[in-house]
């Protein structure tokens, strides 16, 4: 639907059951699950769609084998169930995949425990997964240093198809009835009236300037990292509250040989290092950094890229540079801890728990912590709460699960997988700027150098004609969306990698 209409759509169906704050996996697979159980849903994204920590993620529909090292087996085992769910119920969105656990052959875990640890996993998945295996001899072997490792561990989890942020737009797209809609790009505050047990919104739409009134029977403060700002503003206190931890990943041109995401020993706090194959480029990180305040751990900085540069001349032959890096990745985990929490500690001995707490006086909802393969678990805790607060009064409630099959592709250069148009991006995903298309629609801004510009800005041109498509047609947008697009590039991408 294209945005005007979608506007006007919100501004004459105002009274919604349920309003979601955030747009990134938890919200969207609420706002999925709401509109499943006819409730009418308004979603609204200050940003666009995936723009918070859900675009930066490492892809993986895992278990949490990581969390073994806290014994935090509760996580494990309900990580576990959600990834086997999610690879039964969502087969076209994400694969199961091999990855090889890399045993040092100096210090580090011995071969014998990370392989009795593979086992220990795969049980608390209850046997779904293909058990784990020793292989002595695998293809990318051959980028490592010599006798770096003591063979390979084997073992499975899932991978998601597209991108993390293609994902989390999957769960919203099919719901298009009466009383569901998601809106992107949007400021809002409000307040609860007494008098009709109801939150009053005012929406004001960045991007055309316009303003509308909603109203909801319930809130559900979905907003990751930003969860307490935005319960600040509605002056909602909880029990919980967010720390966070800043991860980056440097994308690299992938080898031949990459064929099976490697988890190699860090060396430091008892964590991993890991190197994902994902279409062209290679992913290697992410970093695990405590982080005192959002604005501190929106951005990778250079120590960020010299700490993953330095690792990963560490163990693989060809040493890679600033120059050879494609693109960065940097979000913040959202980790759950009690509201007086005081203490700091190496980000991983937390619990990647999730918690969603129904305030004691209020319709509104908070939710906590989670990662992307919990989001499913993470709804039906909320829908549970929502249930016994609030009716379901949508009139009609069929999900649109077709709705890609119209999907219009083209090449861009230096691609050879075809990406989604601009044109239908715009028109049927909401997608207003070029990151929203370049970095989210699609994986171009990760894939191509410098967010997809190119060396000596190759592909100006093809990013032109496509914020020409994503203004309609009016050349004044184009030309403003481009510039803007490729001021930040230059100001953070360029000089985040500049040599000096
Ligand atoms: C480096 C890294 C690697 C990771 N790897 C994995 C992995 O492999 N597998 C996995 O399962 N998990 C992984 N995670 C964890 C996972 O990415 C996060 O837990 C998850 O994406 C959080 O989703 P969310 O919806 O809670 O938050 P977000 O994705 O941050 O979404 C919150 C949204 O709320 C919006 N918002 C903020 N304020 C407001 C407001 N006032 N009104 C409306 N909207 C608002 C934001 O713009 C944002 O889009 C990783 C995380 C990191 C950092």
């Amino acid at each position: 639907m294209k945005r005007r209409q979608l506007l006007e759509r919100i501004q004459n169906e105002h009274e919604f059951d349920v309003i979601v704050l955030g747009g990134g996996i938890n919200g969207a697979c609420l706002y999925d699950t709401l509109c499943r159980q006819g409730y009418k849903t308004l979603l609204l994204e200050k940003n666009d769609f995936s723009s918070g920590t859900s675009q930066s993620s490492g892809m993986m529909i895992w278990g949490g084998l990581l969390y073994l090292r806290n014994l935090d087996l509760a996580s494990v085992i309900e990580l576990s169930f959600s990834r086997d769910q999610l690879i039964q119920q969502k087969a076209q969105w994400l694969a199961p995949e091999m990855m090889r656990y890399l045993p040092s052959s100096g210090s580090g875990r011995a071969k014998w425990w990370v392989h009795s640890g593979l086992w220990l996993y795969w049980m608390l998945g209850m046997g779904r997964r293909r058990h784990p295996r020793s292989e002595n001899h695998f293809v990318e072997k051959e980028l490592l240093k010599p006798g770096l490792v003591n063979g390979s561990l084997t073992y499975e989890e899932a991978f998601l198809a597209h991108s993390d942020a293609r994902f989390v737009y999957r769960w919203m797209a099919p719901h298009r009835c009466a009383g569901q809609m998601v809106l992107n790009h949007c400021n809002h505050s409000g307040v609860f009236s007494a008098k009709d047990k109801s939150w009053h919104l005012d929406v004001e739409d960045e991007i055309a300037g316009r303003h509308c009134q909603v109203r909801a029977k319930m809130i559900v403060n979905c907003a990751g990292v930003w969860t307490d700002q935005v319960n600040a503003a509605f002056e909602i206190n909880s029990p919980f509250r967010h720390v966070f931890s800043k991860g980056v990943y440097l994308g690299i041109p992938r080898a031949e040989q990459h064929q099976a995401s490697l988890f190699f020993e860090l060396g430091e706090h008892d964590d991993v290092v890991t190197f994902v194959p994902w279409g062209p480029i290679s992913l290697w990180g992410p970093t695990e950094t405590a982080v005192p305040d959002i604005s501190e751990g929106l951005m990778a900085s250079r120590q960020d890229v010299d700490y993953l540069l330095e690792h990963y001349a560490r163990r693989f032959r060809e040493p890679i540079s600033r120059a050879d890096i494609v693109s960065v990745r940097c979000g913040i985990r959202p980790l759950v801890v009690d509201s007086q929490y005081q203490e700091s500690c190496y980000p991983l001995d937390l619990s990647r728990r999730q918690e969603v707490i129904q305030h004691k006086t209020l319709p509104w909802i908070s939710c906590y912590g989670g990662k992307i393969t919990g989001c499913t678990r993470m709804a039906s805790k909320a829908l549970k709460l929502i249930n016994k607060a609030v009716s379901a009064t949508a009139q009609s409630y069929g999900a649109d699960d077709a709705w890609e099959a119209a999907l219009t592709q083209m090449e861009f250069p230096g691609l050879s997988q075809k990406v989604p148009t601009a044109t239908w991006c715009a028109q049927h995903e909401l997608c207003c700027t070029l990151e929203d298309y370049l970095r989210r629609r699609t994986n171009i801004a990760q894939w191509i150098p410098r967010g997809g510009l190119g060396g000596n800005d190759a592909n100006a041109q093809a990013l032109k004609n496509i914020a020409l498509d994503l203004a309609h047609g009016d050349p004044m947008s184009a030309a403003q969306l481009f510039e803007t697009y490729r001021r930040k590039v230059i100001d953070h991408l360029d000089a985040l990698l500049a040599n000096n």
